[in-house]
């Protein structure tokens, strides 16, 4: 299995490619990152596809905001995008606004989420199948691989809906804190403080889901809030003395300190974090002490980023990489992605 995290500027946009039990070859997209993103990282990946005559046979956008839908958008938008290859992507995943809803409904169509509505525009005039309730914990086999979603609940998909109804609902933007330069060790010692949590009801609707296929298991995490998969989690029988062991996890929200807790962690058993953000603000050097703080003891923890930068480079220090069992991992230069290959 392939995990290519294409560059996708502040956003998301993941390219994972496995084999089905019958030998065939499956690409799932997880999002497609901002509009900028389609042209430089997404549409080599679809025109690439589009060559070896292979299509895109699952495509789920988490959520509506523009960091992870924008590229999708531009792909129904552009000239050599749906209106050439209308049978390139095989079926979606994006949990509806509920504008679909009202229009079948002939209630008002007044929402302004608005990616999220030009999205389910350009899908309610496709033959494209589409799944538009997608509610954790459930799960689902789809291109021969299992899907077991952990977010959002039917509560925060309907708080979204309802945002997405009644107020002038904007995508929320990214949190761009002042980067601490303390040291890792510090940071571990430090009490956690819950207050932090995000809040934004677009990411408290993004799908979060543990993805199974070629007996390996992966976390793709969206920008999900971490009480929602902790939930989940506990809800499907793991707790802190039976975590759920996965090979990788693809952190919420860039690696906000404010999507990751200390409950959700214990839950979990991983040393491979893939983190998407051309930085400038995420991730936050808390997430990963927090990681640290609950990673396995024997082995050391891989964190790997889809851009390199000074900034990147500089959350951690030499000392921090000294003092802790902690690899890291960037895009080879002149690569718009990093793989992840897990064999
Ligand atoms: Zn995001």
């Amino acid at each position: 299995m392939r995990i290519r995290m294409l560059q996708a500027f502040q956003g998301d946009a993941i390219l994972v490619t496995f084999t089905d039990d019958d030998g065939n070859k499956k690409n799932i997209f997880i999002d497609s990152g901002t509009p900028k993103a389609y042209f430089q990282s997404v549409k080599p990946e679809l025109d690439g596809l589009v060559a070896a005559s292979e299509n895109v046979d699952l495509w789920i956008v988490t959520h509506t905001d523009d960091d992870h839908i924008g590229g999708i958008l531009a792909w129904f938008n552009g000239s050599e995008g749906y209106a050439t290859h209308p049978n390139l992507v095989r079926h979606f995943w994006i949990n509806t606004t509920g504008y679909a809803n009202r229009v079948n409904q002939k209630q008002s169509t007044k929402v302004s989420a608005r990616q999220g509505v030009d999205l389910e525009k350009f899908l309610l005039n496709t033959n494209i199948p589409w799944d538009k309730e997608l509610i954790a914990p459930t799960t689902h086999e789809i291109c021969g691989a299992e899907f077991t979603l952990l977010s959002p609940s039917q509560e925060r998909l309907t708080a979204f809906q309802e945002h997405a109804k009644t107020k002038k609902a904007v995508s929320s933007k990214l949190s761009r804190g002042q980067r601490t330069n303390r040291p890792l060790l510090e940071l571990m010692a430090e009490p956690y403080d819950p207050s932090k949590q995000d809040k934004s009801p677009f990411n408290g609707a993004s799908i979060a889901f543990l993805f199974e296929a070629e007996g390996k298991k992966v976390l793709f995490l969206g920008d999900a809030w971490a009480s929602t998969v902790a939930d989940s989690l506990t809800a499907l029988g793991y707790h802190s003395g039976n975590p759920l062991e996965v090979d990788c996890v693809k952190l919420a929200h860039h690696g906000s300190q404010r999507n990751v807790s200390p409950d959700l962690l214990s839950l979990l058993k991983c040393r491979q974090f893939l983190i998407s953000t051309m930085g400038s603000g995420h991730p936050d050097k808390e997430t990963l002490a927090l990681i640290m703080n609950h990673a396995p003891a024997d082995k050391d923890v891989t964190f790997t980023f889809n851009y390199d930068n000074s900034d990147l480079r500089s959350i951690l220090t030499q000392e921090d990489l000294a003092q802790h069992a902690i690899q890291t991992r960037f895009p080879a230069r002149g690569n718009h992605y990093i793989d992840a290959e897990l064999e």
